[in-house]
């Protein structure tokens, strides 16, 4: 089993159009897994079935018992985080703001104050339109914690891969630098770094592969949009050679993407075209890349 882990620094560089095309391409020989928890939507452009959905829990929120409750405001008084409330002349937690610390239920003179668990998102396993198996997830509003959300997702897809014999694990990747993309990484064979020819695409691309040289993951880019800033696109080619990452393809901006996602579709499914073509020989690459 080989594992590609696509992400991008930033949003909008085209990452999830990458990762939907190659999982089509490769149809039942890869598992998918969706680890952009906080923006899913690899689900709607491979028609994933929900088959199969969990509820996630992770943290605690402190619940007042308004019975037992006698009202003395000990709790709101040492909430730091401002989560409690005084509402029809009754204390209350507001769970968004709850942090879960559980000093209010220390100081409760009357033990009216319970921790419980919370869900914060669902997670699913799905059948795609191209036959191949995708774990995927959503975290619930204003949830944190996407980073145990994303290594649930890893940590299913890859058991999956490897009971099904399955020889690809493709994962769409969580954007930035922070915990969620660094449970995405973990573990895996090979980082495809999507970016584009942009100033802040430059610095995140930086930003992103420092993460990935310190988990010592081999690392390949596409550079996409190449013709939006050509003298960007010379320094993001410098930074390639000098830090040994290779260019797998540089792409034109091409109206495709977007009209195969207001589609719902992925690049390959979409119509014949250069893009289509390249996308094809990128995959292929990877692949190879992958299996040496
Ligand atoms: S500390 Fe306990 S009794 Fe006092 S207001 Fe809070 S929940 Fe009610
Ligand atoms: S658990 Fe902590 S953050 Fe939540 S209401 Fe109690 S004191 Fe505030």
């Amino acid at each position: 089993m080989k594992e590609v882990v696509i992400i991008s620094g930033k949003g909008g560089t085209g990452k999830t159009s990458f990762a939907a095309s190659f999982a089509y391409l490769e149809k039942e020989n890869a598992v998918i897994a969706d680890c952009d928890v906080d923006a899913a939507n690899m689900h709607l452009l491979l028609e994933a079935d929900f088959r199969y959905q969990e509820d996630f829990y992770s943290g605690e929120i402190a619940v007042i018992d308004e019975e037992n409750c006698i009202n003395c405001g000990e709790c709101k008084e040492v909430c730091r985080f401002d989560a409690i409330h005084v509402i029809d002349d009754q204390h209350r937690v507001d769970p968004i703001s709850c942090e879960g610390c559980w000093y209010c239920s220390r100081v409760c003179p009357v033990e009216a104050i319970d921790m419980k668990t919370q869900k914060v998102g669902d997670f699913y396993l799905s059948m795609t339109k191209a036959q191949s198996e995708m774990v995927h997830a959503k975290l619930g509003f204003a949830a944190e914690n996407s980073g145990k959300l994303v290594a649930k997702v890893k940590n299913e897809a890859k058991k999956l891969t490897l009971a099904n014999k399955k020889e690809f694990l493709i994962v769409d990747g969580s954007p930035g630098v922070g915990c969620p993309v660094i449970s995405s990484l973990s573990g895996a064979d090979l980082a495809l770094l999507v970016t584009e020819a942009t100033v802040s695409g430059l610095h995140d691309l930086k930003r992103v592969y420092k993460l990935v040289k310190s988990f010592n993951i081999e690392a390949a880019c596409i550079i996409n949009k190449y013709d939006l800033n050509i003298d960007v696109t010379k320094e993001i080619e410098a930074f390639l050679e000098e830090e040994d990452i290779t260019l797998i393809t540089k792409i034109a901006y091409d109206e495709t993407f977007a009209k195969a996602l207001s589609q719902a579709k992925t690049i390959i499914e979409y119509g014949d075209s250069s893009l289509k073509t390249e996308i094809e020989k990128s995959w292929q690459y990877i692949k190879n890349i992958l299996r040496s």
